[in-house]
């Protein structure tokens, strides 16, 4: 785990899909209007309720948990979030964007042979990953050895730790629209981001460094990478966390969820099913509510996320919702 102690770095990069007027939480929500006749509460959730994309199972349940976070007040509030395909778009302008592992994957610091191993590990195990009659018990050793498999390629390519930053530079990652107004709103109500990723820690670190939003309040659980004295990846850090172990990681975790335990309530985001356990470490937890984030194969998938996420956004590119949620729960 990491602790973020660089306040600010200096611009480097900016996210081209964050263009303009950053401090607006929803771009493309409507504008609040008063209404006598409505509480705070029922303006807020109307306006959540008009975004075409977000769909709800059970809509009495998901105002209920609101109402009582909203009660609770934002100092008993943590986020935790998955990175890839979560804070990270999945697509833009009709491409597919790349995940922590990608961006390495697809940098000059990478051959072509290697490309062509790490393709043919993605054309294998991806679609097992998001196949929707397979459980997460049949999933779990195949997603093992992808990972395994892949970072064993990688510590072959002797990967400097100084060509990380041109790599993200050079890379199409890109946050999702809204991460401005996510990051530093969060940051400027001490309210603490967890980062719980089965990405590549160094890489995250990285994306948001560039993009200027790696505040003091965000922490980061990943798998980091280990580099000897002469900046050369050599292994991979401590217990790998792949896509359905994130229960397991956040069990290691105790320190971090000591150190949080009055923050008993938890917005969770996320896009896979297994990102559904990065609140397990969480002490005493009196509300969650949890955003996912479908973003593929959505017809197969609709109904699992939607009995497991009580917010499901459907190919949505941007964090609109989930702003739209943390400006009201900090108002
Ligand atoms: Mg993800």
């Amino acid at each position: 785990m990491r602790k973020n102690k660089n306040k600010r770095q200096p611009a480097k990069r900016k996210a081209a899909s964050q263009t303009q007027n950053s401090k607006r939480p929803c771009s493309d929500s409507p504008k609040r209007t008063e209404n006598p006749q409505l509480t705070p509460f029922e303006i807020f959730f109307k306006e959540i309720e008009k975004f075409s994309k977000l769909h709800m199972k059970d809509r009495d349940r998901v105002q209920e948990i609101l109402q009582s976070m909203q009660k609770a007040g934002s100092k008993t509030l943590q986020v935790i979030s998955d990175f890839d395909m979560t804070l990270t778009r999945f697509e833009y302008n009709g491409k597919r964007c790349p995940t922590c592992h990608n961006i390495l994957e697809r940098s000059d610091a990478i051959s072509s042979d290697c490309k062509k191993k790490l393709q043919e590990l993605l054309d294998k195990y991806y679609p097992i990953e998001i196949d929707s009659t397979l459980s997460v018990e049949e999933k779990l050793p195949l997603m093992v050895e992808w990972w395994t498999k892949a970072h064993e390629l990688l510590v072959n390519q002797k990967i400097k730790k100084a060509g990380l930053a041109k790599a993200v530079k050079d890379s199409e990652a890109k946050l999702r629209d809204g991460y401005q107004y996510f990051f530093d709103h969060l940051n400027e109500h001490s309210i603490p981001l967890l980062i719980f990723s089965a990405g590549i820690g160094d890489i995250l670190e990285e994306v948001i460094r560039q993009t200027e939003v790696f505040h003091p309040n965000v922490k980061v659980i990943s798998n980091y990478m280990d580099f000897d004295e002469s900046g050369v990846l050599k292994a991979f850090k401590g217990e790998l966390i792949h896509i359905y172990n994130k229960k397991e990681g956040a069990l290691l975790n105790t320190g971090h969820f000591q150190e949080l335990r009055t923050r008993t309530n938890v917005l969770l985001l996320g896009d896979s099913l297994g990102d559904l356990n990065m609140a397990d470490g969480v002490q005493d937890m009196e509300n969650i509510l949890k955003i996912g984030f479908l973003n593929d194969k959505v017809e197969e998938r609709k109904q699992s996320y939607l009995d497991s996420y009580d917010i499901v956004l459907i190919k949505d590119e941007t964090l609109d919702v989930p702003n739209a949620v943390i400006r009201f729960l900090t108002e």
